[in-house]
């Protein structure tokens, strides 16, 4: 009876729905499992740790799917959390400057950079019709400029011509002159790299971003170095704005947990994927795939899915016969509006409708406004959500009062479930239920 408000919450849609929620318990057992899933796949060690504790927090109290496992559930969050942050930003090249725009490929000897900017300059080339003119600043290794040159006779794009003598950032700012000069859209610095990082190398990056002004900075890091690959991440972000990664090698063995821990040390995008020696060999990154592959529990993820899509299914079932005979009561709203949170509400929907991208603060409130909704639900009793007629004036003072809310605002929520309702009934009329119950869930 004085159990908190969000015990309560959860209490009406456990009764509507028969599900449990994940214990403390539950999720620490299934963590130890993705704790050895996530080393295994060579997430770097402070990296594991730090995301297993985050998705603990996050998964006790979540509800179990109907025939799933907890340990299931848990993975299935925990995939979802590693989508999430694999793909939070943009991860689309931004070029949009006066051109020319500078991208500047930076990572240690052996990561991949030469190659990926030949991939690169292809890409842009090819999708993107952009004339395109590489530059190679590496003047520690003998052929390397001359690789770059060979690379982009193969990839059909120019390459700046070598002069003999020059140092990193008097190619750069030549690079950056005549691309100016010959209308380029876009010209990509292959720069050099070490065994490891080092002042001497940093200070020669920072004098060539300051020279180019570079629109991006990315970092080429082998998904195979695993866990040295976080010392490299923290070694270039320290000293150069870096704008995003190119995980290179993913067509390799290596099962990508790479891409966590630079995802965690540089917070910046992964961009591209390098998946082979051959220039088309690039592919946008992709969360889902490689969240999968780093877990290697693909099968779990797919079965709570299926689960999912099966319970949402006989919930819209469900709310369809109850349609059927023209009825719609408290607790169908209270699920429409549970599965409305669950998609992110409405500011996430908003997000997805095309026009209403500008309208982030309107649906802020609404936002909130489902919330008390839910509120409210909560503080009736089951009776009142079946039979909203009882509702008089003494009950409703009860609802706000134990919903922090007003009266005004419980008047509003019976009017639009009458609305709802009518609309309910309407529909029934005129027939046509099963084409409508898919929309629902
Ligand atoms: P850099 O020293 O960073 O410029 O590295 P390079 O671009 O010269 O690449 C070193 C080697 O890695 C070359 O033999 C490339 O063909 C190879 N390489 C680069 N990217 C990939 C990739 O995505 N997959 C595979 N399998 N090999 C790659
Ligand atoms: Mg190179």
């Amino acid at each position: 009876m004085f159990d908190s408000l969000s015990d309560r919450l959860s209490g009406v849609f456990d009764k509507i729905r028969g599900r449990g929620a994940l214990s403390e318990a539950d999720v620490r057992d299934a963590m130890r499992e993705v704790r050895v899933a996530l080393l295994e796949a060579d997430v770097a060690l402070p990296v594991a740790r730090e995301f297993v504790e985050q998705v603990t927090e996050r998964a006790v109290g979540e509800e179990v799917v109907k025939s799933v496992t907890p340990g299931q559930m848990v993975v299935k969050i925990v995939n979802d959390a590693l989508v999430e942050l694999l793909g939070a930003e943009n991860a689309e090249l931004n070029l949009n400057v006066n051109p020319p725009a500078v991208i500047m490929v930076v990572g240690l000897q052996g990561s991949g950079k030469t190659t990926s900017t030949a991939k690169l300059a292809k890409r842009l080339k090819e999708k993107d019709r952009k004339k395109v003119l590489m530059a190679s600043l590496d003047v520690a290794r003998p052929a390397a400029q001359e690789q770059l040159a060979v690379l982009g006779r193969q990839a059909e794009v120019e390459t700046l011509p070598i002069v003999a003598g020059q140092q990193p950032t008097d190619i750069a700012k030549r690079a950056v002159q005549s691309a100016k000069l010959q209308g380029y859209d876009v010209v990509i610095l292959d720069t050099a790299g070490r065994l490891h990082v080092d002042d001497a190398l940093m200070a020669e990056m920072k004098a060539v971003a300051s020279a180019a002004t570079p629109a991006e900075t990315l970092l080429v890091v082998d998904s195979l170095t695993g866990q040295d690959a976080v010392n490299v991440a923290k070694g270039f972000s320290a000293e150069i704005d870096l704008t995003g990664v190119i995980l290179t090698r993913m067509d390799g063995d290596a099962r990508g947990g790479a891409a966590l821990s630079m995802r965690k040390v540089t917070g910046k995008p992964i961009k591209f994927a390098g998946t082979g020696e051959a220039l088309d060999a690039l592919e946008p990154f992709h969360p889902d795939r490689v969240a999968g592959r780093i877990l290697g529990m693909g099968d779990v993820v797919s079965l709570v899915e299926k689960a999912a899509e099966t319970v949402k299914q006989e919930d819209a079932e469900r709310l369809a016969r109850k349609m059927e005979k023209g009825k719609f009561d408290l607790d169908d709203l209270a699920l429409q509006i549970k599965q409305m949170q669950k998609m992110g509400g409405l500011g996430a929907l908003a997000k997805m409708m095309p026009g209403m991208k500008g309208m982030k603060q309107a649906t802020d409130i609404d936002d909130k406004a489902l919330t008390r909704l839910e509120a409210m639900m909560s503080s009736m009793t089951s009776e009142e959500r079946q039979k909203p007629k009882i509702i008089n004036a003494k009950r409703k003072r009860r609802i706000a009062n134990g919903s922090g809310t007003t009266v005004q605002e419980v008047n509003k929520l019976l009017k639009m479930h009458q609305q709802m309702e009518g609309a309910m009934k309407k529909l029934k009329k005129m027939g046509g239920f099963s084409k409508l119950a898919s929309m629902f869930g």
